[in-house]
């Protein structure tokens, strides 16, 4: 069985969750064309604004269902905000999800001007394109406008579909990426799929040899235990290059 991985996104009227307002939080798994929104559009006629409550508790019971979480910069800022909004409304803490923090693999693996997921979309030239972001939206959606609210939904949603297409740009580069699939079975541990073929040694200090490998689907370099008994048949099946 493949984990899925998640791609996530909130927007909110600030920056700290103790003077701001969650207002929609979109959700799109890798590999799928579809996106999910939970929006204070949803719930009513009312001022958007009075349905934070209801939003939070729907979002608290995605965030039960999510195998990996992506993410850019959620770990910084996604995150801790929803956790200050399941304090807030006395819910459950969210589960420990695996979560792939995008931010930190374009900081510490690439020699941009800008980190912002807008220039690293750019510079990777993937397919869709991040909105712009106008403080004019925000501030009408702090008064509880609908239109604005709307508008920022659809800027959610794209901010899915880009945070996706970087991700496949990127996930090589995941240092710490979990398994998507069972460890000994052969696949990849960043895409899932058993296409890894052998590319020499991997040595160091402190363990004994491994077998490096190479991922014919992703791109993605790994390492695998010597041990031919191991990796089973699919593993050392696969076209050995060295
Ligand atoms: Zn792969």
């Amino acid at each position: 069985m493949t984990a899925d991985i998640t791609a996530f996104d909130i927007e909110a009227t600030g920056l700290k969750a103790d003077f701001a307002f969650l207002l929609c939080v979109a959700f799109g798994d890798v590999g799928k064309k579809k996106v999910e929104l939970l929006s204070l559009s949803q719930y009513g006629d009312k001022n958007p604004l009075t349905y934070e409550e209801d939003l939070v508790n729907d979002v608290a019971k995605k965030m039960q269902d999510i195998d990996v979480l992506l993410s850019y910069y959620g770990k910084g800022y996604d995150i801790p905000f929803l956790n200050s909004k399941m304090l807030e409304y006395k819910l459950a803490p969210l589960p420990n999800t695996p979560h792939i923090d995008i931010y930190w693999t374009a900081k510490s693996n690439f020699s941009l001007s800008r980190k912002s997921m807008q220039n690293v979309a750019y510079f990777s030239q993937v397919a869709h394109e991040k909105s712009g972001v106008e403080g004019r939206l925000w501030k009408a959606a702090m008064a509880g406008n609908q239109k604005a609210l709307r508008q920022i939904e659809i800027h959610n949603i794209a901010d899915i579909e880009v945070l996706r297409d970087v991700y496949i740009e990127l996930r090589p580069y995941v240092r710490t990426h979990p398994y998507v699939n069972r460890q000994d079975s052969g696949a990849c541990r960043f895409c899932g799929v058993s296409a890894l073929q052998k590319r020499g040694l991997y040595v160091t200090h402190i363990k004994n040899d491994q077998q490096r490998v190479h991922c014919q689907n992703c791109g993605s370099w790994d390492r695998r235990p010597l041990d031919k008994t191991w990796a089973g048949k699919q593993l050392y099946a696969a076209k050995e290059s060295n």
